[in-house]
């Protein structure tokens, strides 16, 4: 099953709580049996999904027992939703934490694997990831065994702007591999990346230079890149290559539309390595940073507020007074509605839109669907409706747009939001719509009040 089918699941599995009149063993039990439906379709291992269904009864049965629900269905349900969430959570949590690379000291990253599995693609995408985010970046080419390895790298390297390094003639790959990595140290790189070779006549040829690759050029991360397609395989090829290649952790690709993707996940979760970036598409920036809580939580549709957060911090890098500002209102949850046409048009400069968007609690779930063309002429409008405001208005928490009873509930709308709609050439609908979603939006910060704090906004929301 496709992931977003995957996430559609879980979240219809989830929601269908709220809609019982009560929640009792037998509600729980149905609840269970889709959701575990769901991740044995994904291929997870029967054995992990069984680990769920128990753990989450056991949880929920615990939670109960000491009174967390306090006679309250609402609670009721919270604890359950809670006990899901948590659980597969830990499916795709191994934990523990990879390196980080550093600036201002050269950080070696060797990436492994089998051929086939996108490593020159996914080295390429990683070196244009660090570069966006400031780390001076490169590819060292040390693939000698395939054919058209050096002009795979140079082509896509060049397209993307970042410097490489291989050879036509040298043959050792360890010597290329040492040079390359010398040769970008001497010039102060901040990120090398070194792709390797992902076949050999012999496995044990292939292993063997892995291992002297990784001697001659000491990285601080060995990577072993795994395609998910292979789903709860994952396991056993990892354990495999890290019996003789120690790697640090693993990036997982094409996960886009592949139907084992979430086995794949839990299984490398298995073997307690961090999964570090999912690769989901061939393009340059298909490429997404993998954390356990924030991946659950998008999978669900419930956005990535901490995923937002660390992507507005990455835009620091490139405009940094700015966008330090709009990252710190964010976590403080000040937004006005001029901070949240910012924020709009930010997206729509940070490359595919339906990736940065599904981070954004309160987005229309419709501007995900269709092409990214779609998703952008829809934000147009959205910057559109917002051109036609005041200065005022846009400083504004939006409370002017709204007639306010005596008892400070909103009556209606104001004459300004014709006005704006008749300006923008929109309807009052999206205009109704986009103060809304604003609304939604600037809540969501207030309650998650930083960080970490994003779960409890969701599930007070829900
Ligand atoms: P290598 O032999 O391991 O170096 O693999 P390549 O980088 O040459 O990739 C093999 C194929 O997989 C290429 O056609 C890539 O475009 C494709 N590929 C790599 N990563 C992804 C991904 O995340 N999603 C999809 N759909 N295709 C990918």
């Amino acid at each position: 099953m496709v992931l977003a089918d995957l996430g559609r699941k879980l979240n219809a599995a989830l929601s269908s709580l709220n809609r019982a009149p009560v929640v009792d063993d037998k509600v729980l039990d149905a609840l269970l049996k889709e959701v575990c439906a769901a991740l044995l379709e994904s291929d997870v291992n029967v054995k992990l999904v069984a680990q769920l269904r128990q753990k989450v009864k056991t949880k929920v049965k615990a939670a109960l027992e000491s009174g967390a629900d306090k006679g309250k269905e609402q609670n009721r349900r919270h604890v359950v939703q809670k006990a899901v969430f948590d659980e597969l959570v830990q499916l795709v949590d191994p934990g523990v934490e990879p390196y980080k690379p550093k600036k201002g000291h050269p950080n070696v990253i060797m990436a492994v694997g089998l051929q086939g599995n996108g490593k020159t693609t996914t080295c390429t995408k990683l070196a244009v990831y660090y570069q966006r985010r400031g780390f001076k970046s490169c590819i060292v080419c040390a693939d000698t065994f395939r054919a058209g390895a050096f002009d795979q790298t140079r082509q896509s390297a060049t397209k993307a702007k970042v410097a490489y390094f291989g050879s036509y003639t040298e043959t050792d790959p360890v010597t290329i591999a040492a040079q390359g990595v010398a040769k970008f140290k001497k010039e102060r790189f901040d990120v090398i990346i070194v792709d390797t070779s992902g076949r050999h006549k012999q496995e044990s040829e292939l292993f063997r230079e892995m291992v002297q690759i990784g001697e001659a050029v000491q990285p601080d991360q060995t990577v072993m890149v795994l395609d998910a397609s292979i789903g709860q395989a994952a396991e056993a090829q990892a354990r495999a290559f890290k019996e003789s290649a120690n790697f640090g952790a693993i990036i997982v690709t094409k996960m886009d539309g592949h139907a084992k993707g979430g086995g794949a996940i839990s299984a490398v979760a298995a073997t307690k390595t961090p999964i570090i970036f999912l690769g989901v598409g061939e393009h340059l920036h298909d490429l997404d940073k993998f954390s356990p809580q924030p991946f659950i939580s998008k999978l669900l549709g419930l956005g990535d507020m901490q995923g937002l957060v660390e992507h507005m911090q990455d835009i620091a890098t490139q405009n940094p007074d700015k966008q330090k500002e709009m990252a710190k209102k964010l976590e403080e949850g000040k937004l006005s509605i001029r901070d949240w046409r910012e924020q709009i048009q930010n997206v729509m400069n940070m490359g595919p839109l339906s990736k940065i968007a599904s981070m954004i609690p309160g987005l229309p779930q419709d501007l995900l669907q269709g092409s990214d063309e779609e998703g952008t002429l829809r934000m147009k409008r959205m910057i559109y409706i917002t051109d036609s405001m005041t200065a005022a208005e846009l400083d504004s928490d939006g409370s002017m747009f709204m007639e306010w009873g005596k008892d400070g509930k909103p009556t209606g709308l104001t004459w300004r939001v014709q006005r704006v709609a008749r300006g923008s050439g929109t309807s009052v609908r999206e205009v109704e719509d986009l103060l809304c979603q604003y609304r939604m939006m600037a809540n969501m910060a207030k309650q998650a009040g930083g960080k970490n704090g994003w779960l409890q906004a969701i599930q007070k929301m829900q």
